[in-house]
């Protein structure tokens, strides 16, 4: 039996503490509650939306239509060999806590993913990543339902269309809701320690919870935790150009911080794009929305205004990034609620 609660706040609810409500909202803890609710909202015509943490959306004002928060639980290992495991997670697990228990278990690859807000089923959405690692290296498969065909799928993982900070599921916009995945996990720890911050570890004696606990050392020192101050993580992500579009900005700006990004192409850092153009810190005047002091690429609102409010201040973002670099800006987060495209100009 399903609770449907009607005009529901979500401000509590999205890490960006933006004012939210839902017209019509449930929790759902199974896979038969998730179903009831989808009949529901059939029978009332409410268009259907999925809610995790909340930690990378941008709630509009009002959602007309059902919120499904997904608090679908469990942990369960499939199968075991000398090599790896595969473990099935719940999709309203938290990843952090799953992340931790791993580690316990002794099954390993996710040490890098430390401390990333949300829930388990989010992370195929955008395909989490964080210091070198991303989740698509260790899912097997994503069970989903599919809204519009009405069945349940099972993607491998290479349907899951994985890329930068995108997949499949990301792309079809609340077609698929995840309810479980599967992860295949290594029965040996290997310490990636590619990534700059983390080259001074020593990989031949760091323990996975020794990584583990150097990733969320860092990321507290370098991360606004949205309890005190609301953000969203990295709001931008960051954009691949040209090789001879990136030539023509090394010219500009030799000290532009740049990766390579495969096929003749440069991965920009986004956050350095915004802090070259001046806008680090930047705070709007009248809504206090801005980036953070330390990290350019971190949107904020301290004083939790709304999702047209935000949106004004990305467009300056995006503004000025366009008119020094040539380049669009893309945000990472999501709009819950009905997209409007020609209003919140979100590429
Ligand atoms: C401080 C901070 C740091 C962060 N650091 C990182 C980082 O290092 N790397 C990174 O990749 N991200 C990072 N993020 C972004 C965010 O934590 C991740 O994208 C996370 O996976 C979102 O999980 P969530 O449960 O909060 O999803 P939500 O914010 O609730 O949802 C995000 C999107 O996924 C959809 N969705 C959620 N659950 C499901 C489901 N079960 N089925 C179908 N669709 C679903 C929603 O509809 C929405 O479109 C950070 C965010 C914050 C606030």
């Amino acid at each position: 039996m399903i609770d449907v609660v009607e005009n529901h706040s979500l401000q509590s609810l999205n890490t960006l503490a933006m004012p939210s409500i839902a017209r019509h909202f449930v929790a759902v803890h199974s896979e038969i509650s998730l179903l009831e609710a989808i009949h529901l909202a059939d029978q009332h015509q409410w268009r259907l939306y999925v809610l995790g943490g909340g930690s990378n959306v941008l709630a509009q004002e009002i959602i007309e239509g059902l919120v499904i928060k997904n608090e679908i639980q469990g942990i369960q290992l499939l199968s075991d060999n000398d090599d790896y495991v595969i473990v099935e997670v719940g999709a309203g697990e938290n990843w952090h806590e799953t992340v931790q228990l791993c580690i316990r278990q002794g099954w390993y690859g996710l040490e890098n993913l430390s401390l990333i807000p949300g829930t388990v089923g989010a992370a195929p959405i955008q395909n989490i990543g964080a210091y070198g690692v991303e989740v698509r290296e260790f899912i097997e498969s994503v069970r989903a339902y599919d809204c519009v065909d009405r069945v349940w799928r099972d993607f491998n993982n290479k349907a899951c269309e994985f890329d930068y900070r995108d997949s499949l599921f990301k792309r079809s916009k609340n077609r698929f809701i995840v309810t479980a995945i599967r992860l295949r996990l290594n029965k040996t720890f290997h310490a990636k320690l590619s990534y700059g911050a983390l080259q001074h570890l020593e990989p031949s004696t760091i323990t996975a919870q020794q990584l583990s606990e150097e990733i969320c050392r860092i990321r507290l020192t370098k991360l606004p935790d949205p309890k005190d101050l609301p953000n969203a993580g990295s709001f931008f992500k960051n954009p691949v150009v040209t090789m001879s579009h990136y030539h023509e900005l090394v010219r500009k700006y030799p000290n532009i911080v740049a990766f390579d990004a495969g096929d003749q192409r440069k991965k920009l850092a986004a956050g350095w794009l915004i802090e070259n153009a001046g806008l680090k810190g930047y705070r709007d005047p009248v809504w206090g929305v801005g980036t953070h002091v330390e990290q350019a690429l971190v949107l904020v609102n301290p004083q939790c205004r709304s999702l047209v409010a935000v949106m004004s201040i990305v467009e300056i973002i995006r503004q000025a990034v366009k008119e020094n670099y040539g380049i669009e800006l893309e945000i990472e987060p999501q709009i819950l609620g009905d997209q409007v495209k020609s209003v919140y100009s979100v590429a």
